[in-house]
């Protein structure tokens, strides 16, 4: 079926809770494994079939933010779908109580049990206006930001549109567009500053309702990290500072080299080469085809998944006007379909959500063949991110097929920048830190932290007398520090991962493949630290083991380079 033809429904929560009540109350009675088995299967049924509904009208309001239905159903999610929580919630301290606990954990997996245990941890009625509020100022700062009208190079351009003069070869293009851009978010600056500020209140306020000292252990939870904590997270960071800075500041230098510029400014960092980053020069469709064509020549596996997305309409590519910022993977639950969505640009991050997002779309396509349960097709997210950071490493074979003589020119491009991007997503979950940690903290000093913080792990950013980055607000672009609270930590842990992922292929391809679609089909059954222990997969929270991948890793990069330079 085509994704359009999927009818939306607005569910009745008040029917919902009353089933979910209904089947709580005869699951705490039941004497029959058989019979409670039934009863959540029942239960799932009902709660895949909302969050179906849900997805539907997310995905239709993101593609446009001007369609006043979905608007309205959205609206409606955020204040009525804590109450529906509050029936699963309590669905899930029966189970969690149940004396067929240990059969549960046979049938589907400890991990499937230890997320219904988190789910008591983060949730309670007291917190349901909490969470109205939070949702709310989210989807303020979305619009703030999805709305921008940048007028530039005669016309009008949203942010995604004016990423494409970020990389420009003229230097003076990527200063002007970096100024236009920094001028819009210092029109919108003082609104953000409040929003920001607000959900740190509302955050804290939740975490304190439910017994903890701050919003970081719950924020922890939230993402359901049932096997690390904040202090495995700070030994992580310290060896990015000590492991992956130095060979990141590298990278810098060499690119520095390549374009030329001595006196590199953070509008230089995009740009790669003195004759031009890699341009794909392709149309969505001939996009699409290439992309088809390389998960053909991966395996039969991904060409079956592929071609299922397309005949599907199932991904949403080009950039539109109203259409929400970014890329995300989505899996829909009921009717079990990945969808991808994104903002084509013409620039390369085309191909890695032809490969980013679609790596995400395998992994749940393949997990949802395998799993009872929809509950866990998806693991915790820093796992989920491995599956779409290993396969934008995996796809590099496959390069000529976007990128025709380029090709060389996009796999150095995509190594320097995977590398780069550690410290940067290490700094803005230290950052995260801070600011729940000291929740009292004023607007100023948020951003004298950050920009400390960037020094330390950015020192290479000179924002060239900019007074709005200058002042310690680049933050504020950044999404996930608004709506996922934490989140961004996971794609660091998921890219040192992607790097096993990218070094092994290098020596031995098929291992390579089957250990990636064997960590696909375990999906979300066991924790991180489980799915790496089972697959032999490197685990960046021991000490040392950053440092055992950098070498080779910039040994590759100088490689590349070689190649990508003649
Ligand atoms: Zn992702």
């Amino acid at each position: 079926m085509k994704f359009n033809e999927y009818k939306y429904e607005r569910p009745d929560i008040n029917k919902l809770k009353e089933e979910i009540d209904l089947i709580s109350l005869k699951l705490s009675n039941s004497k029959d494994f058989n019979e409670a088995l039934e009863l959540l299967k029942e239960s799932e049924n009902i709660i895949d079939k909302f969050n179906c509904m849900y997805d539907l009208a997310m995905i239709r309001n993101s593609i446009d933010m001007s369609d006043e239905f979905y608007d309205k159903e959205m609206e409606f999610f955020s204040e009525e779908a804590p109450k529906f929580t509050s029936s699963t919630t309590n669905l899930s301290k029966v189970i969690v109580n149940s004396k067929f606990k240990n059969e549960f954990i046979n049938y589907y997996s400890l991990q499937w049990f230890k997320l219904k245990e988190i789910s008591l941890k983060t949730f309670n009625d007291s917190i349901i206006p909490d969470l109205t509020k939070e949702n709310k100022l989210v989807n303020e700062y979305d619009k703030l930001i999805a709305q921008a009208k940048i007028e530039y190079d005669g016309k009008i351009n949203n942010l995604s549109q004016m990423a494409k003069y970020s990389s420009s070869s003229d230097r003076n293009v990527r200063k002007e567009a970096a100024i236009k851009v920094a001028e819009y978010m210092s029109s919108i600056e003082a609104k953000v500053d409040e929003i920001y500020d607000e959900l740190v209140k509302v955050r804290t306020s939740m975490a304190k309702k439910l017994g903890y000292k701050n919003f970081v252990e719950l924020g922890y939870l939230n993402m359901n990290r049932t096997d690390y904590d904040s202090k495995m997270v700070k030994v992580y960071r310290d060896q990015v500072y000590k492991s992956v800075v130095p060979v990141a500041k590298k990278c810098i230098e060499l690119q520095k080299e390549n374009i030329g510029i001595d006196d590199l400014k953070f509008y230089d960092i995009p740009f790669f080469f003195k004759d031009g980053n890699p341009v794909h020069g392709k149309t969505k469709d001939e996009l699409l085809k290439a992309a088809k064509d390389m998960y053909k020549k991966i395996s039969k596996y991904t060409d079956e998944y592929f071609n299922y997305m397309c005949d599907n309409e199932l991904l949403d590519l080009e950039t539109k006007p109203n259409k929400s910022r970014g890329g995300y993977c989505e899996f829909v639950p009921y009717y079990n379909f990945p969808f991808i969505f994104s903002n084509f640009n013409g620039t390369t991050a085309d191909v890695d959500v032809l490969t980013h997002e679609a790596g995400h779309g395998f992994q749940v396509y393949t997990a949802a063949k395998y799993l009872k349960s929809k509950e866990i097709v998806w693991p915790t997210y820093e796992a989920c991110e491995i599956h779409s950071m290993s396969m934008e490493f995996i796809a590099h074979p496959y390069m000529e097929n976007f990128f025709g003589n380029d090709a060389d020119k996009y796999r150095y491009k995509h190594l320097s920048d995977s590398i780069t991007f550690i410290p940067y997503g290490v700094a803005v979950d230290e950052f995260q830190h801070y600011v729940y940690e000291n929740y009292d903290a004023s607007i100023a000093d948020r951003k004298n932290m950050w920009r400390k913080i960037e020094k330390k792990y950015l020192p290479w950013k000179d924002y060239d007398s900019i007074d709005y980055y200058t002042n310690g607000a680049f933050w504020h672009k950044q999404g996930h520090i608004f709506s996922s609270p934490f989140y961004y930590i996971d794609y660091t842990l998921a890219q040192v991962c992607a790097f096993y992922f990218y070094l092994l292929d290098l020596s031995n391809h098929d291992e390579c493949l089957n250990k990636y679609y064997n960590l696909c089909k375990m999906g979300g059954s066991y924790s991180f630290i489980e799915l790496l222990e089972k697959n032999n997969i490197i685990n960046p929270f021991i000490e040392g083991s950053l440092d055992n991948i950098m070498a080779p890793l910039y040994k590759q990069l100088l490689k590349l380079k070689d190649k990508a330079i003649k």
